[in-house]
């Protein structure tokens, strides 16, 4: 991903925070998709699918699934609402189906060939879900340890995030 489609991602992820005034964990993401007129569809689906997005009559809909954890749920919610905003014409074209994600995001995997509208919609949705400012702030000025299992655990509590996705996160910004 270059350094424009990363600030362009960016900048989309926190004109939604501000419009819906988040200043606090956790991001209401049911709420601020809703906002856009999406309709939100919960249903059981096979284990390895995480959801969907497509546009039918020009209302989009995302299809989550609700076996998962719902903290799983609120990413898969936030990264498919990264392919509504960053991806319309595609997922207009026809149904988008998100397998289990892997945490994609750097620029060494699209080189190995993995889609690189996933990395742009999972860069979107940790913006979303756990904004650089919000963590930020969280950790406020304390010396702050990666390995430190209990930190990690109580911001992804915090959050509303899996544990992986906030390892990934603090890496991904912080290390
Ligand atoms: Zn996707």
């Amino acid at each position: 991903m270059n350094e424009r489609k990363r600030r362009v991602i960016l900048r989309r992820a926190r004109a939604l925070l501000q419009d819906n005034q988040v200043t606090a964990p956790p991001v209401p993401v049911e709420r601020v998709v809703k906002g856009l007129s999406v309709q939100l569809r919960f249903s059981p689906l096979d284990q390895e699918l995480s959801g969907m997005v497509y546009v039918k009559d020009e209302t989009p809909i995302i299809g989550v699934n609700a076996i998962h954890h719902p903290n799983r749920q609120r990413f898969t919610i936030a990264h498919e609402c990264g392919h509504l905003l960053l991806h319309r014409d595609r997922v207009t074209q026809e149904v988008h189906v998100d397998k289990a994600f892997p945490m994609l995001m750097r620029d060494s995997v699209s080189a190995a060939g993995v889609d690189e509208m996933e990395i742009e919609a999972n860069l979107f949705a940790a913006e979303l879900l756990m904004p650089e400012f919000l963590l930020t702030e969280a950790l406020g000025n304390a010396p702050f340890d990666i390995d430190d299992d209990a930190t990690v655990s109580a911001l992804a509590r915090r959050f509303r995030v899996s544990l992986s996705a906030m390892q990934f996160r603090l890496g991904y910004l912080f290390a």
